[in-house]
Order: structure tokens, then C-alpha cells, then sequence
């Protein structure tokens, strides 16, 4: 079993973190960054100097030879660039180890292979990467040695975030700025700060390395193309919270081991719904730093799989007919001196603020629900959202019963008066405790949940940054804390004043409203009848990035110029056509090298049959009628393939951009889809001996 982990002495060992910060630099020094962490005061290059030359010193004994400058490029991926800390050698022949402050706090890697979206068609080539100090430095432990990591912002030569880090950076500013001002209307003069707090929930599924190296299509797109359904899938529910088996629990472990160290608070993990799906979930931090930590988590997990002979997925959809994997984007505000301003109280009617900042909430969801819903848009999350499983595609709101009660209050009289009491639930059972129940029930169907006090954001794919997502919070949020505190700084009388913009708020939004199955017919005409917009695929919702509202938000918070976001726009269209381009050649490959070929070898065996058991005088009739059957699915098979081919050159031959994705999405997707069906009643039909690769059932029930 191992040596047993000691959690509280190996947490955050590896990590730069406030203690060793207090402990190695000069008490000015440190009191300057933490001025700068806490307050954004600039830091001249004599104090990053020191900084530097003791991160070197710790990352060295930590048995550092590298630094690196980690940021997230509009790939989707964390990127790095490696340099040692070796100086030019002494004339002795000998080198030392050096790590200066302009080294730590700037970085020039060459920007012109990474998406910038026509940014740089008209600004220089140049890209910056710039130290920041509010997420902790930490030492990675991998293959290539320790290295010393450094979370980095990226920006062109003119100031254009060219990363995710750089938004979410300006949004947290912006949602601090308006909070603090709504704050201070209700006479809180004490709290410094108001901080978005997240905790992403994040799922994956384990599939076995061989197995793995078997399909093309797990290789280069992450997802099965092909593929019948098992016997059996998730219907039993049996693998949802289930007993985790030993192979997963030693991997689970080394992963929390791995993060523990670099200071990611792994805390939960359990099976989720489809077999070989699985969760983690950290404790929630400020949202700059969650976001990092889950970047840490991805990686971990990949890197942690592949030494247990795994492969981990993180693909919105890896496998039809069971779940995909999604990341649940819990978010709260909470201040600098721990109130959350999320948190209703025991008496939600009699919270004034809560009941602002909740109206206000709705108001912003209402406002921009296209824009949120663009926040989840990824290619492998159209497989999910609006397909029975995850929530879906429209977007609303669950308050649960006791908030929507009070919000029923405030919008046919005015105020509310009373809260639905939470209550103890009755076990039936006599030796069981009492529990203090919760005042609302769950509802998995919804896309933007209210539990307790947060929102949990479900729309969010797994494989996906959960920056995007938390800047479009952050920032309609900030946007509608804004009017409102115009309104109400403004008002001679603050109380009736404040009374009648949370009663215009909940009656003008009360629409986003929803309690109910979200997974039903119903609700999609529910929707359309309450003008909520449906934007059912990634290309549909993209535009939402360049609406003239849009724009005037995001430039008003100083979060996103109209260049940025028209450039965020056009890498996503072609983001969205190079993956379904990949994918469509990855089917293309497959069919013709190995499904066709062993189709029709297997044909040839079938038809020797036939003839033989002819000839030895029995009747054929069951080979006979097979093979007919094998043959038109093989013909089916072929003219998709053909098919196919012809749309996905039409397609290569468009011109990059919204109507190439476009196409993508309505020509080449079905194309696909024509493809996969006869393929997949093949799987069911021909011998498995003969079948080129592991089917679902090995891949997901023999892990
Ligand atoms: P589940 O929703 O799966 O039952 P929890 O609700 O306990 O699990 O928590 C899910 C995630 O939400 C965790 O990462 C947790 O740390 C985070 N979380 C809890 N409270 C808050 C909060 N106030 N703000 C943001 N995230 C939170
Ligand atoms: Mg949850």
C-alpha cells in the first residue's frame, strides 16, 4: 500500500507561496509584493531583482534547473517555453545560476504561431508574457526535471490580451469596482476587496493506454467517431457514486498527491454517471487562482494517467450513449473579510442586499444570456448540451422554492414578507438523527443553479478554460451592479428607491426563471414563448461575441476593446472548423483503411462459407441472408464515405471564418453522421475477431 501521505506537511510544498515569501525575503520586499498583490501597486525592477534571485534560490534546492513562463494562448492549452538558469560560462569554464527580476516579471516568447485572430494582421508580431503575482509561482516535477513555473499574462506588442488570463484579470476588476460601491450603499466600510470566488468541478473519464493507442479517432480527436453502444451503458446507475475500483483508487491517489503539493486543494472525487467516467473537485479559490489550479488539474490528470498505464479524456463527449463531461463552474462574490454577498441568510426576505444583488443577477443572466451561453461554446460540448444529459443549450435560472416564493413576493406586492422555513427532514428511522434540511431541493437539469450560496454555472465543457465562462460573470455582473448603484447613489430616498428597483428587476426578468425539467420538449416551447434565446450549437453562438451589447459592456468595464472581441470571434469560428475538419479526415482515414478492408475481408469469409456449406449439401440460408446484409451496409458504408469526402473538400477550399464554420456544422457533421450508422451496425453484425479495434464495451468496462 505504500507509505501512508501526510497531507498537512507535503501541502503546497512545492509551491512559492505566502509562508516561504515571509520567510526568505527582506521584510520591505516582501511588504512591496504583498502591496502589489493586494492593492496592484507597480513594483520597480530593484525589488523584482531580489524576488527573483530567492524563487531561483528556493526553486534550486527544490532541484530546479528551469524556469518558465506559463500562460494560456487562445489555443485552449497552457503553453510554456523553458530556458535554465545557466549565465554565460566564466572564463573558469564553470557557469552559475541566475534568475533576474526582469526575467520574472517579463517574458518574450515569439507570438506569431499562436492564434491572434487578425490582432496582428495589424499590430506588430510582437508577444509579451507578464508575471502574475496574485497566482503563486510553483516547482513541477516531471520527466524533463523540476521547473520552476511562473502564471504569466499574455499581451501583443500593443497591450492586446492575446490569453484568457488577461480578461479574467481585467473582469475581476471591474466586478471588485461595482461591488465595493454596492457594498458601501448598505453601509460597509470595512471590506477592502470583493473577490469572485470559484470552485470548477471537473470530469473525465480513464480508459486503458492500449486500448487507446487502438483508435485513431481517440488519438487525434479525443473522442470515439465510431462506435456501437454496449449491452449495457449507465441505465443501472450503478457506477454513479459507486465503489471506486482499486486501479482508479491508486491513480485517484497520486493525483491528489501531485496536487496536494502544488497547492491545488483536491477535495472530492467519486464516480460520476457513465461507466469509466469519473470527478474531482477542488475547494473553491479566487477565481484568477481556480482557474490556474484547474489548468494544473487537467494536466495532472493526464500526466498521472499515463503512468498508470491509463489514458485520461477529457473530451465533452468521448463515447455516444452515455454521459459526456462537463465542469460544474460554482461562483460566489465574497469579500476580503469573509462575507459572501451570495449568502441569503436564514431570512432571504428581510436580506435587503442579498435580494439586490440576487435581482441583479437575474438581470444580468437576462440580459446576456447569449453571451454566457457563447461562454460554454466548444466543439466537443454541442455533442452535450441540449442532449438529454446536460443542461441545455438555453439558458435559465433555478432559484429553488424558497427564493422563488420570495421572489413571487417582491413582484406581485411589492416586498416580501416571509421566507419558506427549511425545516428538519423526517428519516422515518428512530435511531437516525434529525438533519436540518435544506430550504430547496437540487435540480441537475438546470444550467445556472443557485445552491445555497453561489451559482453553479453547469453549462461549462470539460475540456474547456474556465476563464471564458467566468469573464462573461464577472463582467454582467459588474455591468448590473453598476446600474443599479447609478440608480440608487442618485436616489433622495434610498429605501423607496431601492424598493422599486429590486420590484422593476424581478418583474422585468423574472422570465429567466425556471424550476422545472429543463431536459423537457415542453420547456424548449416554454422558452421560445418567453423569447429566451436557444443558440443550439457552438457556430449559432459565437455571434453573440460581437452584438453591438456586447461590445459596449465589455469595452465600458475595459475587458474586451471591439478588436479583441471581433478577434476572440474569428479564432473560435476557426477553431471550430479545423476540429470538425480533423475529425471528418479521422473518419475518412478510418473507413477506408480499416473498416472497409475488414468489412470486406469479412465478406469474402462469409461467401466461402456459403459455398462450403453448399457444397457439403446443407442449406446456406442463414450465411447467405448475412452476407447480403453485411454487403448493403457495406455499400451504405461506402457511398457516405464517398459522400463525405466530397463535403469535406468543399469545405477545406472555403475561406476561414464564419461561414466556413458554418458549413462545417451543417454539411460536414451529417455527412459524418450518414457515415457512422452503417459502420455501427457492422460492429453488431461482424465477427468482433474480425473487427479492427476495441469496441465501447472494451474501452469503458475494462478499464
Ligand atoms: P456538489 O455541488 O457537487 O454537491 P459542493 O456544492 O459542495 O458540491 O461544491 C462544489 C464546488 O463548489 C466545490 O469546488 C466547492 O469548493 C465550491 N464552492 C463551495 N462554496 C462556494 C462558494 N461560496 N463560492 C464558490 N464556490 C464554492
Ligand atoms: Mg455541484
Amino acid at each position: 500500500m505504500g507509505e501512508p501521505i501526510k497531507v498537512t506537511e507535503i501541502f503546497g510544498e512545492d509551491v512559492f507561496n505566502d509562508t516561504v515569501m515571509q520567510e526568505r525575503l527582506p521584510k520591505k520586499v516582501y511588504k512591496d509584493l504583498k502591496k502589489m498583490i493586494e492593492e496592484g501597486k507597480e513594483l520597480d525592477l530593484a525589488t523584482a531583482d531580489v524576488i527573483a534571485h530567492e524563487m531561483k534560490e528556493w526553486a534550486i534546492e527544490k532541484g530546479a534547473t528551469h524556469y518558465t513562463h506559463w500562460f494560456q494562448p487562445l489555443t485552449g492549452v497552457t503553453a510554456e517555453k523553458h530556458d535554465s538558469f545557466i549565465s554565460a560560462p566564466l572564463p573558469s569554464g564553470k557557469v552559475l545560476m541566475s534568475f533576474s527580476g526582469k526575467e520574472l516579471i517579463k517574458g518574450e516568447p515569439d507570438a506569431s504561431s499562436f492564434p491572434s485572430g487578425g490582432l496582428r494582421a495589424t499590430f506588430e508580431a510582437r508577444g509579451y508574457t507578464a508575471w502574475d503575482c496574485t497566482s503563486p509561482a510553483f516547482v513541477r516535477h516531471d520527466a524533463a526535471g523540476a521547473t520552476l513555473c511562473i502564471p504569466t499574462a499574455f499581451c501583443s506588442y500593443t497591450g492586446e490580451a492575446l490569453d484568457q488570463k488577461t480578461p479574467l484579470l481585467r473582469s475581476m476588476e471591474a466586478v471588485n469596482e461595482q461591488s465595493l460601491r454596492l457594498i458601501r450603499l448598505f453601509g460597509n466600510t470595512t471590506s477592502g476587496k470583493v473577490t469572485p470566488s470559484v470552485g470548477p468541478e471537473q470530469e473525465y473519464f480513464l480508459v486503458d493506454a492500449k486500448k487507446f493507442q487502438e483508435r485513431k479517432d481517440l488519438i487525434y480527436t479525443g473522442r470515439t467517431l465510431f462506435g456501437a453502444m454496449p449491452p449495457k451503458g449507465q441505465e443501472l446507475d450503478d457506477h454513479y457514486f459507486g465503489i471506486i475500483r482499486q486501479r482508479i483508487a491508486g491513480f485517484m491517489k497520486d493525483v491528489n498527491e501531485e496536487l496536494w503539493k502544488v497547492g491545488v486543494s483536491a477535495k472530492t472525487q467519486h464516480n460520476e454517471a457513465a461507466p469509466a467516467q469519473h470527478e474531482l473537485a477542488p475547494i473553491y479559490a479566487e477565481a484568477n487562482v481556480a482557474v490556474d489550479h484547474n489548468h494544473l488539474v487537467m494536466l495532472t490528470l493526464k500526466k498521472v494517467a499515463a503512468r498508470h498505464g491509463m489514458k485520461c479524456l477529457l473530451h465533452e463527449k468521448p463515447f455516444a450513449g452515455v454521459n459526456g463531461s462537463g465542469k460544474h463552474n460554482n461562483w460566489s462574490l465574497i469579500t476580503d473579510d469573509g462575507k459572501n454577498l451570495l449568502d441569503p441568510g436564514k431570512t432571504p426576505h428581510e436580506n435587503i442586499q442579498f435580494l439586490l444583488v440576487l435581482t441583479c443577477i437575474l438581470k444580468a443572466v437576462d440580459t446576456h444570456a447569449d453571451l454566457l451561453r457563447e461562454s460554454a461554446a466548444d466543439p466537443g460540448n454541442d455533442h452535450r448540451l441540449g442532449s438529454n444529459e446536460a443542461p441545455p443549450a438555453i439558458i435559465s435560472v433555478f432559484l429553488g422554492e424558497q427564493l422563488e416564493d420570495v421572489l413571487e413576493q417582491l413582484v406581485s406586492t411589492g416586498s416580501a414578507t416571509h421566507s419558506i422555513k427549511s425545516g428538519t427532514l423526517d428519516t422515518g428511522v428512530r435511531t437516525l438523527p434529525d438533519l436540518a434540511k435544506d430550504a430547496t431541493d437540487r435540480n441537475r437539469t438546470s444550467p445556472f443553479a443557485f445552491t445555497g450560496n453561489k451559482f453553479e454555472f453547469r453549462m461549462v465543457g470539460s475540456r474547456d478554460s474556465v476563464a471564458g465562462p467566468n469573464v462573461v460573470l464577472n463582467t454582467i455582473v459588474a455591468e448590473a451592479f453598476s446600474e443599479a448603484c447609478d440608480v440608487l447613489e442618485a436616489a433622495d430616498d434610498f429605501d423607496l428607491a431601492l424598493h422599486d428597483l429590486i420590484k422593476e428587476y424581478a418583474t422585468c426578468h423574472q422570465r429567466i426563471v425556471f424550476n422545472g425539467n429543463g431536459y423537457s420538449d415542453e420547456w424548449v416551447e416554454e422558452a421560445k414563448r418567453r423569447g429566451l434565446p436557444n443558440l443550439s450549437s457552438m457556430v449559432e453562438a459565437i455571434p453573440a461575441l460581437t452584438t453591438d451589447k456586447a461590445v459596449a459592456m465589455f469595452e465600458k468595464f475595459k475587458v474586451f476593446t471591439r478588436a479583441e472581441l471581433e478577434s476572440r470571434a474569428e479564432i473560435k469560428f476557426e477553431s471550430y472548423s479545423k476540429a470538425i475538419n480533423i475529425e471528418a479526415r479521422t473518419m475518412i482515414d478510418m473507413a477506408g483503411k480499416q473498416f472497409v478492408p475488414a468489412v470486406v475481408k469479412y465478406t469474402k469469409s462469409l461467401a466461402d462459407t456459403v459455398i462450403a456449406v453448399r457444397e457439403a449439401g446443407a442449406d446456406a440460408v442463414v450465411q447467405f441472408d448475412m452476407l447480403k446484409e453485411v454487403t448493403e451496409l457495406l455499400s451504405e458504408m461506402k457511398e457516405a464515405l464517398e459522400r463525405l469526402k466530397t463535403v469535406e473538400n468543399q469545405a477545406i477550399t472555403m475561406k476561414e471564418g464564419e461561414e466556413q464554420a458554418r458549413f462545417y456544422h451543417f454539411e460536414v457533421i451529417p455527412a459524418m453522421e450518414a457515415l457512422r450508422a452503417p459502420v455501427d451496425k457492422l460492429e453488431m453484425i461482424v465477427d468482433k475477431e474480425a473487427w479492427p479495434m476495441p469496441s465501447y464495451g472494451d474501452l469503458i468496462f475494462e478499464v
